[in-house]
């Protein structure tokens, strides 16, 4: 029996995590759970899952949380995310916060030695050298959740490092991928929420679109498989059957595979080691029929050209370039910038944000507050 602490139970990643727990009642159980602000959903979480102790950061629902009376656990402030004592009862800790808020709890949970199930992306674009580090000094296992990484790690049980020639991400395009530099100055925010194989968050949607989020996956990638960015190539496969692949030095492709749900990756980083049964769709291959394969146009997605200039520079780059990012969409999902402006605004911070070649994770935050305050006032 293996105990779980979700960090970001409320979430879309939370909620697909209880849901398969729920379906290995004999395998899995909840220790901690923690949402931003959504105690609706949580205290539905906390009555069929009993944790041990509940999180909720925001105060005034933390306030409203502790005056039902529904839940008798523990129930702690977010001060408790950056502190919380895993040693005793948890096992896994899967980091599903969304955004930078994510990055001191799961150095919290590293330092603790856990297997961490990583699915928040800024922990590895802003801090991947610190990190990688971190969890080998306290021997904790970084299981990637991202679909595109879960199929890597997949592909690389049981090979040697140096026979890796190259990881192959694959992408589905996002919206645009058909569109020419002219059409994409035209799109619109609806166009742009529009992803043709996931369903996800607006930003996650955004940053598809631009592929940028493309980008944050070959940061993330470089970090978790130490690999080098000219090893890691891009092939757009709209179906997004094939999560990733990986070519070894005899030429031989291994490829992971199934229906895009989010489930079998979770399911996969859960078990990890081991395999679970469950009933979500399988493949049916004489449905599916073919798979298609595009290469990724060249200078049409700025996005993506900048994370590699970051991820290369290194220092506190990505962490310029994940801020400016997320303000950027923010202000495009309030349609006050325009979707090609949003690579614009990026290299503008870049340009004029100070770079320290060496960060501190104190630093590492410093830069991300410093690049949210220039690009706002820059927009505003
Ligand atoms: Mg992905």
């Amino acid at each position: 029996m293996k105990s779980v602490t979700i960090l970001g139970s409320t979430g879309s990643i939370g909620r697909q995590t209880l849901d398969i727990i729920a379906n290995h009642p004999d395998l899995y159980k909840v220790d901690v759970l923690t949402t931003n602000s959504n105690i609706t959903l949580l205290e539905e979480q906390c009555k069929k899952f009993k944790p041990n102790a509940v999180i909720i950061a925001d105060n005034d629902a933390l306030i409203r949380f502790k005056e039902g009376k529904k839940y008798k656990g523990d129930i702690l402030s977010a001060d408790a995310l950056n502190t919380i004592n895993y040693d005793a009862n948890t096992d896994i800790v899967v980091s599903a916060l969304v955004g930078i808020a994510g990055l001191l709890p799961t150095i919290q949970a590293i330092k603790s030695g856990k297997r961490i199930l990583l699915a928040n992306k800024e922990v590895l674009v802003v801090a991947g050298k610190y990190i990688m580090n971190l969890a080998k000094e306290n021997k904790a296992d970084i299981i990637p959740i991202d679909s595109e990484h879960s199929a890597i790690y997949q592909c690389l049980i049981g090979e040697k490092q140096k026979n890796i020639n190259k990881i192959i991400l694959t992408a589905s395009g996002g919206p645009f991928f058909n569109l020419s530099s002219q059409e994409l100055e035209q799109v619109r925010l609806s166009d742009a929420l529009n992803h043709p194989t996931w369903y996800m968050g607006k930003k996650v949607t955004i940053d598809s679109a631009t592929m940028m989020n493309k980008g944050f996956e070959v940061i993330e990638a470089k970090w978790l498989f130490d690999i080098d960015t000219s090893k890691i190539d891009i092939v757009i496969h709209p179906q997004s059957i094939i999560h990733s692949m990986v070519e070894f030095i005899d030429g031989s492709v291994k490829a992971q595979l199934s229906n895009p749900d989010m489930r079998f990756p979770i399911s996969f980083a859960l078990a990890c080691g081991e395999r679970n049964a469950n009933n979500y769709e399988k493949i049916d291959f004489n449905k599916l029929k073919k798979l298609d394969f595009y290469s990724l146009p060249d200078n049409k997605f700025r996005c993506l050209d900048l994370a590699y200039n970051c991820v290369n520079k290194g220092g506190n780059a990505c962490a310029i370039l994940n801020a400016a990012n997320e303000i950027a969409v923010k202000e495009f999902i309030k349609e006050k910038i325009q979707f090609t402006q949003i690579p614009i605004y990026i290299a503008d911070a870049l340009n004029n944000i100070a770079y320290i070649d060496s960060p501190t994770i104190d630093e590492l935050l410093e830069t991300d507050a410093k690049t949210r305050q220039y690009i706002s006032n820059l927009i505003s």
